[in-house]
């Protein structure tokens, strides 16, 4: 723990004026309570993003610095219906990043910039960074607000009362539970006890309500394992709330279409055979290998007990999501006991847990695996495809020669921000009356240039837009389009 964290928790351990927030209030409830605060703060955050401020200054001022929301909030806010708000944004996005390619373009040409190798690697290097986000995405940084929940918990523990209430709730999911051990475990071991107990206590309960079987079962052991997953609501309250509908969509199931998935994703060997496929051929690759990944896990974990890999959040969830044949039982109390003896002699030791081993999720390498592999085979620049923007930096910033590329998404870009003006323009009450076209899907095809493809692990929003178009690039035919 650094010098700053420690002053942290042993300010909220000791001063009077200290103030938990909700966290006392929490506790009590179904569920982990630091994921409860954060996905109730997240839904706050979408529902002012949308009623108010998505079309104002310094909205605006900050999506430009971060180039709008990440892959997974992108998808996850269209989802939540935000689609126009999210429009709005792609439209300076896209100009911002038009003029930007054109600068990388002219910048990774030898023979525009000419001069010594070191100047032409600073401007390939400048142009690079002013495509990357400065800042992280908006809805990222809401749930790295669970820091201060974690030490508004240890202050609350403090307290007799709440400390007994504790005991007997459902404790803390695993990976906010590795966080406050780990806050804890120099400067509070009292806290760290309480903590320690509630998991166990909580683990266990959780095994043996598993047997009874039942969503409400499935999803609890899920919690615990992966913690909340970020559930849009298509209609936040503001209203003081106890995060009840947050729970309940956070446990909801999107199930994948594996019948459908298998048809998008081809075995694919090669480059050219990805590029075909709808999307940035990069993220369809990390999909494509993700897939294979949780098919063996789920094979290998058919009926039988054993520990599964140590899965981020996301990825639990996304497991979670592609077992449309109901295996899952098993495989989450086969992952939950994983949890339990993990660190420990003995299931019945009553002594405080270790703080679990920092997590290595296979999910997150085959992401990495695949960008490599993706670079590795080459061909990009001839391929008919559009490598989305974050893929096209990362190559840029390993070497990739990708001028052609970048010349062929500023293209894009630069029409896809005309498309989205006359997206707008109809939606003035004067021309509300023209008949509406391809430019409705304008927004949506931005967004998946911007910050990456729509997962195919969602068919409703893959399906979304290829009804208004479809995805394959024709060089030339209009000057650089999707169609
Ligand atoms: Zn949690
Ligand atoms: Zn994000
Ligand atoms: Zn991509
Ligand atoms: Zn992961």
């Amino acid at each position: 723990m650094d010098a700053g964290s420690r002053r942290a928790v042993e300010q909220a351990l000791s001063s009077p004026d200290y103030f938990a927030g909700d966290m006392p209030w929490l506790i009590a409830k179904p569920g982990c309570p630091v994921c409860r605060a954060t996905v109730e703060r997240t839904r706050r955050l979408l529902f002012w993003y949308r009623e108010e401020s998505y079309n104002s200054a310094p909205w605006i001022e900050r999506l430009s610095r971060c180039w709008g929301f990440c892959r997974q909030h992108t998808w996850d806010v269209v989802t939540a219906g935000a689609r126009h708000e999210l429009t709005f944004g792609a439209e300076f996005l896209s100009r911002q990043a038009a003029a930007r390619l054109g600068r990388l373009d002219a910048a990774l040409r030898p023979d525009r910039t000419g001069g010594l190798r070191q100047t032409r690697e600073a401007a390939v290097s400048a142009a690079s960074v002013a495509l990357s986000p400065e800042d992280p995405c908006p809805i990222c940084t809401t749930l790295a607000g669970d820091a201060r929940d974690l030490l508004d918990l240890l202050h609350s523990l403090r307290d007799r009362q709440e400390a007994e209430q504790y005991a007997v709730a459902d404790g803390l999911c695993e990976s906010h539970y590795a966080r406050a051990a780990e806050l804890a475990t120099p400067v509070a071991p009292a806290e760290l006890g309480l903590l320690s107990a509630a998991q166990t206590r909580s683990r266990r309960a959780t095994l043996a309500a598993a047997g009874a079987g039942g969503v409400d079962a499935y999803g609890r052991q899920l919690s615990l394992i992966a913690g909340w997953r970020f559930g849009p609501a298509p209609q936040a309250s503001l209203s003081r709330s106890d995060g009840a509908a947050a729970e309940r969509e956070s446990f909801a199931a999107h199930p994948v279409d594996r019948h459908w998935l298998k048809t998008q994703i081809p075995r694919a060997a090669s480059f050219s055979a990805l590029a075909l496929m709808p999307g940035c051929p990069l993220c369809r690759l990390r999909e494509l290998r993700r897939y294979e990944l949780y098919t063996d896990l789920l094979a290998q974990h058919q009926g039988a007990a054993g520990s599964l890999p140590r899965l981020c959040r996301v990825h639990v969830w996304e497991l979670f999501d592609c077992d449309d044949e109901r295996r899952l039982p098993p495989v989450w109390s086969s992952l939950l006991e994983s949890r339990l003896t993990e660190g420990r002699p003995a299931a019945d030791d009553e002594r405080p847990m270790v703080v679990p081993p920092a997590l290595h999720c296979p999910a997150c390498e085959a992401n990495a695996a695949a960008d490599a592999e993706a670079l590795e085979k080459g061909g990009f620049n001839d391929a008919p495809a559009v490598v989305c923007l974050p893929h096209l930096v990362s190559m840029v910033q390993a070497g990739e020669p990708a001028f052609e590329l970048a010349a062929k998404l500023a293209q894009v870009f630069a029409a896809l921000n005309q498309e989205i003006g006359e997206y707008f323009r109809k939606l003035d009450y004067r021309f509300s009356n023209e008949p509406k076209g391809r430019e409705q899907s304008a927004g949506l095809r931005a967004l998946a240039l911007l910050n990456g493809s729509p997962p195919l692990f969602r068919r409703e929003l893959v399906e979304s837009l290829s009804a208004c178009g479809g995805w394959s690039y024709r060089a030339g035919t209009t000057g650089g389009s999707l169609s």
